[in-house]
């Protein structure tokens, strides 16, 4: 790694890249290789590739019991949980959803003919706005879908409230926010269910997963049938379902990545750490918080450049990939402005003011097991070269 003082080491002005390997968001964090590769043993040993397997179960019952819920039903990946999760609930017509998501959340509606409605966040947390939920509401609404952005819960309470006064359902995707709290209560015992992505870049992985996750009893049990074409037993087809299941191999890695979990919480709140002192006092640019008093998985450093950095959000990102330092965007330039929404509601925008700026506004940096303090420093290097110019 080279070292960054003034203008003129940066790549964009000639300089070679900082970082000969790139430094990757969402560069996965791995347990245990060996013990992956004793599940993978096993695995063939018994001939127990998929349906129901005996990892995928333990699986479920260890997920289940770190969110302190009743229930977790392991899917293929997060999307088709949400989708499973959305139809088993019973939500029809129009669902609100916020636009500041990843693009399943709005397209898991959308793929069963439901109209994701897109409100407005608060720009303080990038999370729902209840006030915005409720000027929403029309007579075709029939729920809504909360989503715990960077892992931080939404405003649960102010959110179930809205759901009671009109009669809505109300669910949470939570792919963000494995092993997190809202007011001293796990996720996964919000709403009607709650929906997990373990896919790779997530904070915990099965290469590629989900669940859904609820203490209801009856609507776990319709998500089981539904994971599994609608059978009871067999020759017993009772539902309408699909293929949602979870393969041995994925419930393997995510056991190896369950008994790694206390480390990568470690590294990731360091880098949290080593970037805010690195960040300090750079006008315009800011770090989101994360409430102490609540469990967090620090899987996003998200930083902010705001109208007081003297150089644009755009400059920074490309500055830092000259670098080999890919740090993103994040939702941008948000859902209603991707296809098929931003043709269906073109006018949506003008509705969704907070969601615009922040999209505008955020740089996701790297962070998770792979990296160190020495690397921190010099993204953080880059940055301040650039905004002190
Ligand atoms: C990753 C993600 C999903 C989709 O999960 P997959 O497991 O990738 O299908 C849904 N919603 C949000 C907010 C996500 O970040």
């Amino acid at each position: 790694m080279k070292s960054i003082h003034e203008p003129k080491d940066l790549a964009i002005n000639g300089a070679p890249p900082a970082f000969e390997q790139p430094l990757h968001v969402g560069r996965p964090n791995i347990g245990s290789r060996e013990a992956f590769l004793k599940h993978v043993e096993n695995i063939f040993e018994h001939r127990w590739l998929s349906n129901n397997g005996p990892l995928m179960q333990e699986l479920e019952q260890r997920v289940a019991d770190h969110h302190n819920v009743k229930h977790c039903v392991a899917m293929c990946n997060g999307t088709l949980a949400l989708e499973i999760a959305i139809r088993a609930l019973g939500l029809e017509g129009e669902v609100i959803v916020p636009s500041f998501t990843f693009i399943a959340t709005a397209h898991a509606l959308h793929w069963q003919a439901i109209t994701p409605v897109f409100a407005d966040i608060d720009p303080a947390t990038h999370n729902l706005d209840p006030a915005a939920v409720r000027r929403m509401i029309t007579p075709r609404t029939s729920g809504i879908i909360g989503v715990h952005l960077w892992g931080r819960g939404a405003p649960v309470d102010e959110l179930q409230a809205v759901a009671d006064d009109h009669g809505l359902k109300l669910m949470f995707d939570a792919a963000h926010a494995f092993g997190c709290s809202y007011k001293g209560k796990m996720i996964g015992n919000f709403g009607a269910c709650e929906v997990l992505s373990f896919h790779a870049t997530k904070f915990f992985n099965t290469f590629e997963g989900g669940a859904i996750v609820t203490n209801n009893d009856e609507l776990a049990e319709t998500a089981r049938l539904m994971r599994n074409f609608g059978f009871a037993a067999i020759d017993e087809v009772v539902h309408p379902g699909t293929n949602g299941k979870m393969i041995e191999v994925a419930a393997a890695m995510g056991l190896v990545n369950l008994d790694a979990l206390d480390s990568v919480i470690a590294a990731n709140r360091c880098n949290q750490q080593a970037y805010r002192e690195a960040l300090a006092g750079l006008p315009g640019i800011s770090l989101l918080s994360h409430d102490e008093s609540e469990r967090n998985n620090y899987q996003y450093v998200v930083m902010e450049v705001g109208e007081k950095c003297p150089v644009s959000r755009d400059r920074i990102i490309e500055a830092l990939h000259a670098e080999n330092i890919r740090a993103r965007k994040y939702f941008w330039p948000g859902c209603h402005r991707m296809q098929p929404y931003r043709e269906l509601f073109p006018h949506a925008g003008m509705l969704l003011p907070n969601t615009q700026r922040v999209a505008d506004r955020v740089v996701v940096l790297p962070t998770g097991t792979t990296i160190d303090n020495d690397a921190i420093s010099d993204v953080a290097a880059v940055i301040r070269v650039l905004v002190n110019g």
